[in-house]
């Protein structure tokens, strides 16, 4: 009898192999680790999807319209009593993906208006493309939704598994989502102006209070006089940094930010409702919901009448420091997901394999095992559902698939 309950393993399409005895092999070697969940990577990050698809054959990755991916290793997953969850990434798509081909006013824009394959990080251009989650008719009703229900209608899975459920970080955490649908949703959303007296300033009748915001319930026009010929940059800036009250607290960006976590919550319920309730929605999720609200549109307390397994990505490189204190910090981490994750159905905590060997030679083919069984320690004292290691190529990599058993099975 394991220590976890779930002991899952994020891994991927192309890994799998192209044939049911390709799949087999590679299902059963996961399966004879110890682990009772894959999470199969079959939408990509570039937009293509791992099945044939007949909503959308443009994106079927090349040699999966003949040979059907998920059929194969869910029934290779039945077999031994194996969980299989579909992981789909949601916002993050290809600059030469066919959704940004055929629609690419869907992108989200920054001020400029141009989209976030413009941006440079580290030294070069960003090449991934992020999708509005605001914009109507957009890619999330038109695209993404659509896709899950597919895949939800086609394949029984144990869950839909959602990732890049979120606004972009690594690449500007606020510039995004500025393109002219949300330049119009933004203002309305929000109500910056009455849609009756659009250029009535409704200023308040008496001002006889201490603070200028104590006003507020009156609901003035936020929007200056001059909106409409000040230009998207400036209408940006306002957005993200201007005041309620002219003359008041720069307090727009508390709007800015509901806005967006808004929208990503907005896009997990839709999602419910269009996949079969048979099958469960999990998620993977930034460690502290309050500050992935913040940064990323993730508040992911708000996902829990849409989503049942949360799933925090728990990687050594979200926490500073030593191992040690990655230890000490993880163990504290994962007390307050369990109060924020107390209305999910369950609750994995997910552990990257790689990063664990940070000060190590990351190219190093027998890495610290020690390691591996002091997070999995970690884990197991708190008290949750399970785990679910970041990925099985991390375990061919630093050979440790005879480690992993061990801490599976101990
Ligand atoms: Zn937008």
């Amino acid at each position: 009898m394991s220590r976890f309950a779930t002991r899952g393993i994020w891994c991927g399409s192309v890994e799998a192999g192209r044939t049911k005895e390709e799949v087999s092999a590679f299902i059963g070697r996961i399966h004879d680790a110890g682990f009772n969940a894959v999470f199969m990577h079959l939408k990509g990050g570039d937009g293509l999807l791992y099945w044939p698809s007949d909503a959308f054959p443009q994106a079927t990755a090349p040699g999966y319209e003949s040979f059907d991916l998920p059929a194969v290793a869910l029934e290779e997953c039945r077999k031994r009593g194996m969980q299989f969850h579909a992981w789909l990434i949601d916002f993050f798509e290809g600059e030469n993906g066919a959704a940004y081909q055929a629609h690419p006013e869907w992108a989200m824009t920054n001020a400029k208006g141009q989209p976030t394959n413009t941006e440079i990080l580290r030294g070069s251009r960003f090449t991934g493309l992020w999708m509005c989650p605001a914009r109507r008719p957009g890619y999330t009703d038109q695209w993404l939704v659509p896709i899950l229900q597919e895949f939800a209608d086609r394949y029984k899975v144990d869950s839909i598994h959602h990732d890049y459920i979120r606004y972009p970080g690594d690449v500007a955490p606020d510039q995004y989502c500025f393109c002219d649908d949300c330049l119009v949703n933004i203002p309305k959303w929000a109500t910056y102006c009455s849609e009756s007296f659009p250029n009535e300033p409704f200023y308040h009748e008496l001002y006889d209070r201490g603070y200028l915001e104590s006003h507020w319930e009156q609901s003035p026009r936020v929007l200056p006089q001059n909106w409409d010929s000040i230009g998207r940059e400036s209408q940006s800036r306002f957005l993200l940094e201007g005041s309620f009250f002219h003359g008041g607290r720069y307090d727009l960006d508390y709007f800015f930010y509901l806005y967006r976590t808004h929208w990503i919550t907005e896009f997990a319920r839709l999602a419910r409702e269009a996949i079969d309730p048979s099958i469960a929605i999990s998620a993977a999720i930034f460690k502290n919901p309050v500050h992935s609200g913040r940064f990323i549109g993730q508040d992911w307390r708000q996902f829990s009448p849409y989503v049942d397994i949360a799933i925090p990505m728990d990687y050594r490189d979200h926490f500073p420091g030593s191992f040690d204190t990655y230890l000490a910090l993880l163990s504290e981490t994962i007390s307050k997901q369990k109060t924020w994750a107390r209305d999910f159905k369950s609750l994995l905590i997910g552990v990257a394999i790689n990063f664990l060997f940070f000060e190590e030679d990351r190219s190093a083919s027998s890495p610290d095992p020690g390691k591996l069984h002091a997070v999995a320690e970690v884990v197991a004292n708190s008290q949750t559902d399970g785990i679910v290691f970041f990925c099985e190529g991390h375990l061919h990599q630093y050979s440790l698939w005879n480690e992993m058993q061990k801490v599976l099975t101990a």
